[in-house]
């Protein structure tokens, strides 16, 4: 089963509901940065929250999400887009820490229980909107909820899940973001309330065989309108233009610095880990280009 993304109303429209099994993406985002399993949670959970805010926005608009606790995983950094494309990474990638004593992944202890949240969407006006809440858990699910309930003013839940295999590999991940419309019934509020205690992880259910449809059902009921469905997947938009276009920033002597002490550059994405090089003759181009001789 590909990743895919379903949107969906519920309880006579008073309930707006998304799903998303995001395990090919998660594995992609670990593989390519070389996490270790409580960090491979930490950015796995920030994706898919990400991907989950993303599924609000139309097709080219985008956002950001910055984690910024004082856990030593450091900032966390995740792009995604109304397309269902996502990218992000985390300052340390190589965390690993023992479970909780719930016997969890301590995804808390990673991120850690003071910073913010911070989430930038660039709604293609002039002004990008931002909005910026406390971390009042940094188990992340939480987290999300809480920057929707005060910052967007949405009263939601949000559950973000990854399961790390024994080899640090990402055995299944995914999420839900159920948001309460104005009018929302005392009656549908307490049936959430009492399905959310009970539903089991989205990873496990997803480790079960579980559809993101089937996440939905759990939690309210077979009457589901699904309205959409749509791909999922791990997108780094950076090409060796993109990087050449920041050296010749850099102004022409710091090329020619370049030129002469390491006879060419190198890139790194931080989102992607792609590389891209630049030879003498790339880079002599490049300080003509930035307005030298
Ligand atoms: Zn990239």
């Amino acid at each position: 089963m590909e990743d895919y993304l379903v949107k969906a109303l519920a309880a006579d429209g008073f309930v707006r509901a998304y799903a998303v099994k995001a395990t090919d993406t998660i594995r992609e985002a670990q593989r390519r940065h070389d996490t270790w399993n409580t960090a491979s949670a930490a950015l796995g959970r920030t994706m898919v929250g990400a991907i989950l805010l993303g599924a609000t926005l139309k097709g080219d608009d985008r956002l950001t999400v910055k984690v910024e606790g004082n856990g030593p995983a450091g900032a966390i950094i995740v792009d995604s887009n109304g397309k269902g494309e996502t990218k992000g990474y985390l300052q340390n990638p190589h965390i690993s820490l023992p479970l909780n004593p719930q016997g969890k992944i301590d995804v808390r202890g990673a991120v850690g229980t003071q910073g913010m949240l911070t989430v930038i969407k660039d709604l293609g006006l002039k002004e990008p909107f931002s909005g910026q809440t406390p971390l009042v858990s940094g188990e992340l699910g939480e987290d999300f909820t809480y920057y929707l309930a005060v910052s967007e003013q949405i009263p939601s839940s949000v559950g973000l899940s990854v399961l790390v295999d024994t080899d640090d590999s990402i055995k299944t991940a995914g999420g839900f973001m159920i948001q309460l419309m104005p009018g929302a019934t005392e009656e549908t509020i307490t049936r959430l309330e009492a399905a959310l205690v009970d539903t089991p992880l989205v990873s496990k259910q997803l480790d079960a065989g579980a559809t993101p449809e089937d996440i939905l059902r759990a939690l309210l009921g077979e009457e589901l309108e699904i309205l959409e469905k749509s791909p999922v997947q791990f997108k780094c938009d950076c090409s060796k233009e993109k990087f050449a276009r920041a050296i010749i920033t850099l102004g022409p002597d710091e090329i020619q610095a370049m030129i002469d002490e390491d006879h060419g550059a190198e890139a790194v994405c931080q989102f992607c880990e792609n590389k891209y090089e630049y030879d003498e003759t790339d880079l002599t181009e490049l300080r003509k280009e930035a307005g030298g001789l």
